[in-house]
């Protein structure tokens, strides 16, 4: 396997020009090695360019290191220990004091990790992209596009990529006394042990998926939001049925309620965390939560713009995204940016497609090659999972009328608790265009709704019907067949 290191030096398969100013010219530059960077930087050098990709920490970006994979492991374990519920309701003997260790899934986990690390660096190689390892700004030269320094060393080219991310975010301490003590989904992945008693912030996907692993593993588990429901950009049915189920999973969930005061005791490292909940038209009180091992801001992210981004001149938006119109281009001419440092659709896949289109665009001839922001299916790892794209219902009504719109929806107990006591629902809704009810969102919650989605989502991309839904014979007996007989 090749050691990481093993990339951070100039390729010599490639002839790299350079110029009088000792500035190292390349056909495409790429910053940030994540998920959009390193797929846009493979893709270019399919079509022979000579791309070079910096970045200054593991390569793979936040979904390999901090993300997407290191979550869905803790998500598979915190799977195995619900189904422990259910394993003596379909005849198993599990003896009573089975336990977890929370060090064996965190080593097995990382070493993964560090695999993964490694094939990337090697597939980097492999396509015979540079890496060079370091942290990138923008110098505020030209020549004539911006110049990168790394390290003392200036890069530049034609075509350069802004592929940086994001980064979670802490209130202050002049803020909120004492946030500081809390941790992020970053720190989450570094815990070494289960936390015996945890305080999650945060009402968007990543809190709603931490606070359920953390509960499912046998950790007391408090859910911070500010309003009434989770996800409540989702779907009314989901963020309504997403509530209930955190509730109904044993999380105590604070609603209309924010931490206002943490205090750490040195000694014993808990914390105590003062709640204020303020509910609309009602009293508002404190709740004082002591003994806990590990409070968890998931309050949203930012974008990663610290590359001397004003020195060229790239215009930001009010929340500090690189703002790029359809093709993925700045304001500024050959440089671009792709994936969460441009604020719309925060997903790897989003992330990945958009970096290859352009790559396609630049360097492949089609110049008219740009992702479609629209139908991105997307999967919320809660307990049980969420599968949605499209629009929402309250989104199809405010485009189209009320008159122009019909949804279909359906709520169960799926089969695989026919037999357990432990019981979660399904629910599912289509909304649907009149007259020739075209599917236009797709919505669920439930058992295997994270596997069920990307197929529908083929669908929904081609423009089905309703009708065409029906047409689909549907698969016995499943929960997926619901979604082609719902009348
Ligand atoms: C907890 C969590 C769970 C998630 N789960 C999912 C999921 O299940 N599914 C999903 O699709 N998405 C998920 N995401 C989102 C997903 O990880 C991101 O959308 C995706 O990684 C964005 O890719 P990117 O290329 O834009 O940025 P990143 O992958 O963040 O890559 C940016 C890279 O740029 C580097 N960099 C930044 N500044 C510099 C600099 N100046 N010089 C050099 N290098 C620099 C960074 O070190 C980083 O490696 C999750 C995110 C989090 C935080």
């Amino acid at each position: 396997m090749f050691g990481i290191q093993a990339v951070f030096k100039l390729n010599p398969a490639h002839i790299i020009r350079r110029m009088a100013s000792a500035v190292t010219k390349v056909d495409y530059l790429v910053i940030g090695g994540g998920s959009g960077g390193i797929a846009s930087a493979r893709r270019a050098t399919e079509f022979g360019i000579n791309a070079l990709l910096i970045e200054h920490g593991p390569l793979g970006g936040t979904c390999v290191n901090v993300g997407c994979v290191p979550k869905k492991v803790m998500f598979n374990a915190a799977m195995h220990a619900e189904m422990l519920h259910d394993h003596k309701d379909y005849g198993f003997n599990v003896p009573a004091g089975t336990t977890f260790d929370w060090s064996v899934i965190k080593k097995k986990r990382d070493a993964y990790i560090k695999r993964l690390n490694g094939i990337y660096a090697a597939n980097l190689n492999k396509a015979n992209v540079t890496t060079v390892l370091g942290h990138a700004t923008f110098t505020g030269e030209k020549n004539p596009t911006p110049i990168v320094e790394v390290g003392g060393e200036k890069y530049t080219a034609p075509h350069i990529l802004i592929a940086t991310g994001g980064y979670p975010v802490i209130p202050s301490d002049d803020d909120i006394p004492g946030a500081s003590n809390g941790i992020t989904s970053d720190g989450f992945f570094e815990l070494e042990d289960l936390p015996k008693k945890t305080v999650v912030v945060g009402a968007g996907y990543i809190a709603v998926e931490l606070a359920g692993i953390l509960n499912a593993l046998g950790s007391e588990t408090r859910l911070v939001i500010r309003r009434h429901q989770a996800l409540r950009a989702f779907d009314s049915m989901i963020s309504e049925n997403v509530t209930n189920e955190i509730e109904a999973s044993g999380i105590t969930l604070d609603k209309f309620s924010q931490v206002t005061n943490i205090v750490k005791d040195a000694t014993s490292g808990k914390m105590t965390i003062t709640i204020q909940c303020s509910p609309s038209g009602g009293r508002s009180k404190s709740t004082v939560v002591d003994n806990v091992d590990c409070l968890i801001w998931a309050i949203g992210r930012k974008p990663n713009t610290n590359i001397n981004i004003d020195k060229v001149g790239i215009n930001l938006d009010n929340r500090g995204n690189v703002v790029v119109d359809k093709f993925q281009n700045t304001n500024v001419e050959g440089v671009y940016a792709v994936g969460d440092v441009q604020g719309k659709a925060l997903l790897t896949p989003v992330a990945i497609a958009a970096g290859r289109k352009l790559a396609h665009r630049l360097f492949d001839g089609k110049t008219d090659w740009h992702l479609d922001y629209n139908n991105i299916p997307t999967v919320v790892f809660s307990h049980p999972p969420i599968g949605t794209i499209g629009y929402t219902e309250a989104e199809a009504r405010t485009l189209h009328g009320d008159d122009k719109i019909k949804t279909y929806s359906a709520s169960f107990s799926p089969m695989y608790h026919a037999m357990t006591k432990r019981k979660t629902k399904v629910v599912m809704k289509l909304v649907c265009l009149l007259p020739e009810e075209k599917v236009i969102g797709l919505h669920m919650q439930g058992l295997g709704c994270d596997e069920m989605l990307q197929g529908f989502g083929v669908a929904i991309k081609m423009g089905a019907t309703k009708a065409q839904f029906d047409d689909c014979v549907a698969i016995h007996p499943t929960s997926s067949e619901e979604l082609v007989t719902l009348r």
